[in-house]
């Protein structure tokens, strides 16, 4: 007789399945039936890199808006790039995947930053 290696109970040396535990005895299947149980291994899936180049995008965007929207766009610019800045170069230094498009964004962020402030100075200065 063979041990089941679950439940320690005696099991018959044909038998690929446990009759009290009901674990598989057979790698194979034991392998196998994990495989469909957990689908895809629960990894969190990382931020693609494009989605930090798609925020880059969308904050120079906002940086050259302050020319038409004025300088409180201008001003929550300079502080939304930074935050997204930090938060791509972090992510770059951390992780493999997607960090080339992470550095690519947090770049276009700090020159979004720089672009909404001058803008922002710049309207003021037009204001006083
Ligand atoms: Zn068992």
């Amino acid at each position: 007789m063979n041990r089941c290696p679950q439940c320690q109970m005696e099991v018959k040396p044909e038998a690929r399945k446990c009759p009290h535990c009901q674990a598989f005895l057979d790698p194979g299947l034991a392998a196998q039936r994990q495989a469909e149980q957990a689908p895809a291994a629960t990894e969190p899936t990382p931020q693609s890199g494009v989605s930090f180049i798609v925020q880059g995008v969308i904050e120079l965007l906002f940086a050259a808006s302050t020319l038409l929207l004025g300088w409180i766009v201008g001003a929550l610019t300079v502080l939304f790039s930074i935050h997204f800045a930090v938060k791509s170069f972090r992510y770059a230094a951390t992780r493999q995947e997607g960090s080339g498009g992470a550095v690519a964004g947090g770049v276009m962020c700090v020159m979004a930053a720089i672009a909404a402030a001058i803008l922002t100075w710049l309207e003021l200065e037009r204001k006083t």
